[in-house]
């Protein structure tokens, strides 16, 4: 036997369960039978795609309770795992930004809602175990298998598991209860039923209960055995009932579907706590058959901008899980999208290099695309406050979509929102259009660091002396669309910052002889260096100078960007 230490960011996470931040413990048991369902996943995949030899004809979840011994124990006939792999995903986090997970963990410390953005996984067992047991073995492995435990403080155990059958189980030393809160008995096969109901009844696979040791618990489990325990007769333990009803949630009808369901099974797929903003449902049938099931977030995820983050959506093939974070199923912009696309017609084989170049992948993607824009243009007007919640937590990345794909600028910007010098609110561009002034012909930008930063420029005098509005643009991604987007509605895009801005059509521009010749003169001898030309300009008013790119260089902002990219 081995005494290791766990991974000093392990270690926090560890000690941050342990002194139980989530006010819901209940979520350990969805952990554990989300990782069991992953497992069998991965096994059955395995021997699809990898001719692996297995068993795969009964793979299930079984849940035993001990009242007396107050042990609940969790046993997959999945994948399970070898030593090496144990050590390195139960000891360690390899997630990527656990540091930010962990700073806002701290943060948030009695805030459920952002705690609950946070996969915490296998270690929320410590919420409500004293001693944590998992022995495995890994399926196409010789010999024995791996018993893992830990009391969650610095160090687990490994150990040689001799005949460990394939697969995982888990062994939770439940704590003592606390005579104060029957909420927190998870020895109560009650109790267990109902989280499972509640958290995990669509998962794919038969999520077992055999009966509790305890004489009154076992003859309740065995009244309410369900039908498909009694034709599991069979089997060794006749008391055996199927707790969750495994229906595909993306092949039900949305009538037939409960919010609640819906949002479980989010909570499954995103680990983010908070119920999605919008639920979107697609089915396609003819040559090319799938079903979709996306969710919206109601918030971005702490890693929306982070390039290592997870995204995509799952796959399956009929039903057959394929993979996770299929990055070719949805558009980068929109990578905040969750959820399932379901094809009839792509081969269990499918890998994520063939997954790039298929046909009916980038379909299904354009499609996919297509819905959501949708979705929140309808959304616009049956609900701008969903709206307004939107665009808040993912514009910034949306507006990334009008850098990589041309095809969709006009949808894009018609569901943009940008502040303008007018009201504090951000306004649609359509709004912007509809209050244009007589004679006004473009949209008018400046882009800038800040509000104050770009109301207080000096380009904007003429146009706020002269009552236009001037869209306020301060996202960093600002800069670089403005110059891929020429137009929203057929009125072009129009930086005040840049060329002449002709505001007063019938007043020509003074003549740079007057009598500012000389002044202009001496200016440009000093600025020589700095500057191309002096002119003089009906754009101010009480400014005595402004600076002024041509109409094709780059903004004084995206330069220090290029600058501070080391470009
Ligand atoms: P996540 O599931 O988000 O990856 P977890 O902390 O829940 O994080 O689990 C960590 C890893 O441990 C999993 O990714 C998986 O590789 C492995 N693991 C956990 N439980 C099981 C299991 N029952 N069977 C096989 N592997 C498992
Ligand atoms: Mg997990």
């Amino acid at each position: 036997m081995e005494t290791l230490e766990f991974q000093a960011e392990a270690r926090q996470l560890l000690q941050l369960m342990v002194h139980s931040i989530y006010s819901n413990k209940d979520i350990f048991l969805r952990e554990l039978i989300s990782n069991a369902s992953d497992a069998l996943d991965k096994l059955r995949l395995a021997k699809l795609q990898d001719g692996l030899e297995a068993d795969t004809s009964d793979l299930h979840i079984e849940i035993e309770v001990d009242a007396e011994k107050r042990t609940l124990t969790i046993r997959d006939n999945g994948i399970g795992m070898t030593r090496e792999e144990v050590v390195d995903l139960i000891g360690t986090i390899a997630k990527s930004g656990t540091a930010d997970l962990l700073a806002k963990l701290k943060e948030a410390k009695e805030s459920p809602e952002l705690i609950g953005q946070f996969g915490v996984g296998f270690y929320s067992t410590f919420m409500v175990a004293d001693t944590v047991t998992l022995v495995t073995h890994k399926a196409g492995t010789e010999g024995h298998g791996t018993r893992w435990e830990s009391a969650g403080e610095g160090t687990f155990t490994i150990d040689d598991a001799e005949g460990a059958p394939v697969g995982t189980t888990v062994t939770l030393q439940l704590r003592p209860k606390d005579e104060d809160d029957a909420l927190y008995d998870y020895a109560d096969v009650w109790k267990i039923k109902e989280i499972v109901k509640r958290y995990s009844d669509f998962i794919a696979f038969p999520i077992r209960m055999a009966a509790a040791v305890s004489p009154d618990a076992s003859s309740e489990a065995s009244s309410e055995a369900s039908s498909e325990a009694s034709s599991d007769a069979g089997a060794e333990t006749p008391e055996m009932e199927t707790l969750n009803s495994m229906k595909a949630l993306w092949a039900r009808p949305r009538s037939e579907v409960t919010d609640e369901e819906y949002h479980q099974f989010y909570r499954h797929i995103s680990h983010d706590w908070t119920d999605p903003l919008e639920i979107i449902n697609m089915k396609a049938e003819g040559t090319f058959e799938y079903e979709a099931l996306l969710f919206i977030p109601a918030r971005a995820p702490f890693d929306l901008f982070q390039r290592e983050a997870r995204r995509g959506l799952q796959l399956y093939v009929k039903r057959v899980f394929i993979m996770d974070d299929s990055k070719e199923l949805i558009p980068d912009y929109l990578r905040f999208v969750k959820g399932v696309v379901d094809a009839a017609d792509l081969s269990l084989n499918i890998s994520r290099e063939i997954l790039q170049q298929d046909r009916h992948i980038q379909m299904i993607r354009r499609r996919l695309t297509k819905k959501v824009l949708s979705t929140i243009k309808d959304l616009m007007t049956s609900d701008p406050e969903k709206y307004a919640t939107f665009w808040r937590e993912f514009g910034r990345a949306v507006k990334e979509g009008l850098l990589s794909e041309p095809d969709n600028h006009q949808p894009i910007l018609g569901i943009a929102s940008f502040l303008t010098t007018t009201g504090t609110e951000p306004t649609t561009l359509a709004a912007y259009v509809e209050r244009m002034k007589e004679g006004q012909e473009e949209i008018y930008f400046l882009t800038g660091e800040s509000r104050s930063q770009v109301e207080n420029s000096p380009h904007m005098e003429a146009f706020r002396e002269q009552g236009y509005e001037v869209l306020i643009l301060t996202d960093p991604v600002d800069e670089i669309w403005v110059d891929a987007v020429p137009e929203f509605d057929g009125k072009k895009l129009r930086s005040i910052a840049r060329g002449s801005v002709d505001l007063k059509k019938d007043e020509p521009e003074p003549e740079p002889e007057g009598d500012f010749g000389p002044l202009l003169g001496f200016l440009k001898e000093k600025l020589d260096e700095q500057v191309k030309e002096v002119r003089l300009s009906h754009r101010l008013t009480t400014s005595a100078a402004c600076l002024v790119s041509d109409a094709n260089d780059v903004t004084p902002a995206l330069e220090k960007m290029y600058r501070a990219m080391g470009q």
